[in-house]
């Protein structure tokens, strides 16, 4: 599945080179000029990495990412920042906010790009797989097989999706509304009530056989495949 990168940048200019080269690189891009509104996108899409310019107009780029990592939906979200400045002092405050990693301008495409995958490698390595395995659950993507302790399962395509979405990112919590994003895409319209019956179709096709429940249901946030 193609990476999708939130790009919050207030230079025009900058946007359409990096939405140019990202694209170019195999990643889909959201943009924003507002730290406001990339707070909003977070919750819209499936995100998997952002990049985050360090001065924006209002809100700043290390307040956005101060907020992203005090949220349970975006805590382990990988965030670049982009800084004009090449200062010793920022650079420092800007891993310390939480930031993965820091690229200064004027940004190289190719070295932003390896940069990403390296971050994207880090957080989610199960990514280039064939074969997703997690606790006692193993999922083919070649031969579109599940297994649970070695039987196999039959899901339908919105689970295998669902079950996929997760398995490629353990642990981490996703809203009902990044869900929907990532297994139906942003122009459907699905009714979240719609997330909770795939996610009980899954949980029981997981679970048969009075099998640990290894969906976790995490109030007022959404889901998350945790062995706990
Ligand atoms: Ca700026």
């Amino acid at each position: 599945m193609t990476p999708l990168v939130l790009l919050v940048e207030d230079e025009t200019a900058l946007v359409d080179v990096l939405r140019y080269n990202l694209e170019r690189g195999g990643f889909d891009v959201v943009a924003t000029e507002s730290g406001e509104r990339a707070l909003e996108i977070v919750d819209e899409r499936a995100i998997d990495i952002v990049l985050l310019d360090w001065m924006l107009p209002h809100m700043s780029g290390i307040e956005v990412c101060r907020q992203l990592r005090r949220r349970t939906t975006t805590r382990d979200l990988p965030i670049i920042m982009l800084t004009a400045r090449s200062d010793r002092t920022d650079r420092v405050r800007g891993l310390d906010t939480g930031a993965d990693d820091y690229i200064s301008k004027p940004v190289a495409p190719d070295e932003l790009l390896a940069r990403m995958r390296a971050v994207l490698r880090r957080a989610r390595p199960a990514l280039a797989e064939e074969k997703l395995i997690y606790a006692d659950i193993e999922m083919s993507l070649s031969e579109y097989k599940v297994r649970r302790g070695g039987e196999l399962i039959a899901l339908g395509p919105t689970e295998f999706r669902l079950l996929r979405h997760f398995m490629e990112r353990p642990g981490r919590v996703f809203s009902r509304n990044q869900l929907i994003d990532a297994v139906w895409g942003h122009d459907f319209y699905i009714d979240s009530r719609t997330v909770d019956v795939h996610i009980r179709r899954l949980r029981k096709a997981l679970n048969a056989g009075k099998k640990k429940d290894l969906i976790r249901t995490v109030r007022s946030a959404g889901y998350a495949l945790d062995a706990g």
